[in-house]
């Protein structure tokens, strides 16, 4: 039978989206979260305080009737600002459209909204302090621990989906279940890649008045090609700054152990930043460093009974901004599938389960690819001249073939088509822009028969 009950684990963002669209279908929801509810404590300091919300992310919120509220939360970001070692800035615009723009939105905030309106549901209960600690599949039981008081209790569940996070104790036990190997061709697998890069967050705070220090509706970069500095706006007049750095070798975390070290360092490759952290020092020691990784697994669900989605399913590295807006879209397909089996009394989740994997792993694995590239776009070719001429010569073909030339930042950022096919046809649009601009050095010198043909014979 169609089950009542649907039982979530973990209410980040992507746990809360769920909640509100299955709840929206008529289910009773129980979400359970390890953490204090955030909207009675502080959020900590140092984990990714504001993030970059684009279409594939609206779109979802869209569709729950959330944008409204959020609407007031977002400061719109137009390109990025890259600011050279001497301080000098280039705006770069991300797209070419008007609505072609990415915003930046406080994460606590956006999360507490989100679970405000799973509860406002009247279908949605949320318990805080229980960190699952073990699942039995068999039995349909889900043990929990509470963090306050130590008391293990178990809980029987109809369905289960997990939503907690890219160290997912869901993803673990399906794969422990299934003896999953770390690699495997043709095996149940599951891979936590890390990349051997972390991050601090560190922050410009507002001016006089809550000034912005720094150009407001842009993200901020400073590239310096193994390594970089970014900064989001936040609407308080603050920038949350990230510094990405190797952990290990020369310019690394392991090579600031001191507040002379980080300053000097500071000094030498981001002065123009440097000069509006008066806390650096003080937040370098004090905010955690995060490390970054990659996880790819499959099966993504388990015993007609179990699913994961968002980070539990696919965490990525965070340089194309892509993970929570992706976590929202596998959240709006599951809701698109549920759909399609809407008419059936008997809501066959070994369909709705197989379909929707079959659907987001391709592009879970496609934007984890997306976001490594990205990393090296970002800290390095952004500075690149011929980037740049590929960049501008990408938008001039996109005016003269707009359904079959979109740049590949803007089919991932500002369209709904699924990433595996932003991937596939960002390789074939690259090697283009390589053959096209292989004797250019500006747009002007590029023959557009030749583009035009190539575009017509690849891309058609
Ligand atoms: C530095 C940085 C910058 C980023 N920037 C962007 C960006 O610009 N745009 C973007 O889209 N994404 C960005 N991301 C990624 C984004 O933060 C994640 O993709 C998103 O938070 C995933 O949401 P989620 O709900 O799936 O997982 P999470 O946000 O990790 O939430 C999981 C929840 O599950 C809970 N939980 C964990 N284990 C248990 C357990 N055992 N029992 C119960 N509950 C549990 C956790 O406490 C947490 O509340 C960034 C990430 C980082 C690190």
């Amino acid at each position: 039978m169609k089950p009542q009950h649907i039982t979530v684990i973990g209410a980040g963002p992507v746990g809360s989206l769920t909640a509100i669209y299955l709840a929206q279908r008529g289910y009773q929801v129980s979400v359970f979260e390890k953490r204090p509810d955030m909207r009675n404590s502080n959020i900590s300091a140092g984990r990714s305080i504001n993030l970059a919300l684009a279409n594939r992310g609206i779109h979802p919120l869209n569709e729950v009737g959330l944008m409204d509220k959020i609407e007031k939360m977002l400061i719109p970001m137009n390109g990025r600002m890259v600011h050279d070692i001497q301080g000098n800035t280039n705006f770069q615009a991300y797209g070419q459209r008007e609505h072609e723009v990415i915003y930046s939105i406080s994460r606590g905030e956006l999360n507490k909204l989100l679970m405000n309106e799973a509860q406002a549901t009247g279908s949605v209960d949320i318990h805080f302090c229980e960190a699952v600690t073990d699942i039995d599949f068999e039995q349909k039981t889900v043990s929990f621990t509470n963090e306050n008081s130590g008391e293990t209790t178990t809980h029987p569940f109809e369905l289960l989906i997990g939503a907690d996070g890219s160290g997912s104790i869901v993803r673990k036990a399906i794969h422990q279940q299934l003896g999953s190997k770390e690699h495997s061709e043709d095996g149940p697998f599951n891979r936590f890649d890390q990349l051997g890069h972390s991050y601090k967050e560190l922050c410009i705070p507002a001016g006089k008045d809550k000034n912005f220090l720094i150009e407001k509706k842009a993200l901020h970069i400073w590239p310096r090609g193994e390594y970089m500095l970014i900064a989001l706006p936040n609407l308080d007049g603050s920038f949350t700054v990230t510094l990405f750095l190797p952990n290990e070798g020369e310019n690394s975390f392991a090579e600031l152990t001191t507040e002379e070290s980080v300053t000097a360092f500071f000094k030498e490759q981001f002065a123009d930043a440097l000069a509006v952290i008066p806390t650096l020092a003080e937040d370098f020691f004090a905010n955690p460093t995060g490390h970054l990784a990659t996880v790819r697994c499959d099966p993504w669900h388990h015993a007609n009974n179990t699913l994961l989605i968002g980070d539990a399913a696919h965490g990525i590295v965070p340089f194309h901004g892509q993970g929570m807006n992706c976590g929202f879209e596998d959240a709006g397909v599951l809701n698109q599938i549920l759909d399609k089996f809407a008419d059936n009394e008997h809501d066959n989740w070994e369909n709705v389960f197989a379909e929707y994997a079959a659907e987001r792993q391709p592009n879970g694995n496609a934007i984890a690819d997306l976001a490594l590239d990205n990393y090296i776009e970002m800290r390095s070719s952004v500075a690149d001249p011929k980037y740049l001429l590929k960049k501008e010569l990408a938008f001039e073909l996109e005016k003269r073939h707009p359904d079959h030339f979109i740049p590949r930042y803007s089919m991932v950022m500002f369209h709904l088509l699924p990433y595996a096919d932003a991937q596939r046809r960002g390789v074939i649009q690259n090697e283009i822009l390589n053959e096209l601009t292989a004797n250019a050095t500006e747009v002007a010198e590029v023959d557009m028969d030749l583009a035009d043909k190539l575009i017509g014979e690849r891309l058609m």
